[in-house]
């Protein structure tokens, strides 16, 4: 798909240059903005694992449902008893919030968006949906010949839906394309390594979400123009520096909060954050294998770290590289597969003196409670534990 022929610079439109809060904000207009200019089909989809590389190769455009809270008074008589996140979907969807859309792709993982996937299912007949199986037992030996069959079932969908086939011309396109992107998101978070970074957690937040519901070939020019700019900015303040790790977010507020007190999160260990651009496609001439090698091969999903643990070691490798004093573990209330590997991530942190915070939370943050957390937690990372003091030296380990 030649996308830059296609559509008109995001930002622009919108009057947000380097706004990403309000690119996110404004997601619904501009995905309206996009059908309408290309005559393209949008395919909205839930879960971490969805390979939008194919759906961008049959000229689609691929966003991903956020959350977002309204008043809810829908998702109790569908879906009673599940995550918040999924509720505020299942409320935005059945309200129209995302009437462009044009179909639904759920990949296996976790239950309660499978049920957001099937409410609508039940909901919205004319929409085109699929349900693309992923294993999740991701590194077993014949995972990536399922995964790869999945994507060419997944492949001749689109094909009997759009009418057009998806040429190996195209899949080396997409995958240009989005490889190009991820490889400017990981340029941009190799900043948040500083010990003065030039980008707020906010910010960063922002960006990555935004980056979730734009067109990558729009979003890859504005990425680039965004990283002169932050190549002129001046360092900020030294802060500390938090983590967070969890149930996925879908906004920045949690970062406001702690920049609110004077600190910066300078990591995360997030599906919708680093763990979504943090490897890329290595090309090779079979492309639904090079495509299922990268999708198995990113860093495990809570949902999908089940044979091997790898997901407690990566958290600490971020941990290390990002210099982080402190990490804050949030956990949507209801998350049963943050909730079930959680005690491996407190082990691992216990185990390496990493400071942390866990706490439960909706879709909303309780503003007042998150604060007080946010504060007392801080406090105890003041007097000492954080790298403004030389944590390393009060373990002997310089
Ligand atoms: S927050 Fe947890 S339970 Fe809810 S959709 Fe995400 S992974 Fe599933």
């Amino acid at each position: 798909m030649s996308a830059e022929a296609t559509i008109t610079r995001g930002a622009d439109a919108l009057g947000a240059a380097f706004d990403f809060k309000s690119l996110v904000d404004k997601r619904h207009d501009y995905a309206r903005a996009w059908k309408a200019k290309t005559g393209g089909k949008v395919l909205g989809w839930f879960e971490p694992y969805f390979p939008e590389e194919i759906a961008y190769a049959a000229g689609m455009l691929p966003v991903r449902i956020l959350a977002r809270h309204e008043v809810d008074d829908i998702s109790d008589k569908w879906i009673y008893s599940s995550c918040y996140p999924v509720r505020d979907m299942v409320n935005q969807l059945l309200k129209g919030r995302y009437d462009y859309v044009d179909g639904l792709v759920n990949v296996e993982g976790c239950q309660w968006m499978y049920n957001a996937f099937e409410v609508m299912m039940n909901n919205r007949e004319s929409l085109f949906y699929h349900y693309l199986f992923l294993p999740d037992y991701t590194n077993a030996a014949t995972s990536k010949d399922v995964a790869k069959n999945e994507f060419a079932v997944l492949a001749d969908r689109f094909k009997g839906w759009t009418g057009k086939s998806i040429t190996d011309a195209d899949l080396d396109a997409a995958i240009e394309v989005y490889n190009h992107n991820r490889l400017l998101l990981r340029r941009i978070n190799e900043l948040r390594r500083a010990d003065r970074p030039v980008i707020s957690g906010s910010e960063m937040m922002n960006l990555v979400l935004a980056d979730q519901v734009m067109d990558k070939a729009e979003m890859n020019v504005i990425l680039e123009d965004f990283i002169k700019e932050l190549g002129l900015r001046k360092p900020g303040p030294d802060k500390i520096r938090l983590m967070i790790v969890g149930s996925e977010t879908w906004d920045a507020r949690l970062e406001e909060l702690v920049e609110a007190q004077g600190a910066n999160v300078v990591a995360d260990e997030l599906d919708n954050g680093t763990s979504y651009y943090w490897n890329n496609v290595l090309p090779q001439e079979d492309r639904l294998m090079a495509l299922a090698l990268r999708y198995l091969g990113r860093p495990h999903s809570a949902l999908k770290d089940n044979n091997y643990r790898r997901r407690p070691q990566h958290i600490f490798e971020l941990a290390e590289d990002f210099n982080v004093d402190g990490v804050l573990l949030e956990k949507q209330i209801y998350c049963h597969s943050h909730g079930s590997d959680m005690y491996a991530v407190w082990k691992m942190l216990r185990e390496r003196y990493i400071p942390y915070h866990y706490f439960e939370r909706g879709s909303l943050l309780p503003e007042d409670e998150t604060a007080a957390r946010l504060e007392a937690f801080l406090s105890m990372l003041k007097p000492g534990l954080n790298h403004l003091a030389g944590w390393h030296k009060k373990f002997g380990e310089d």
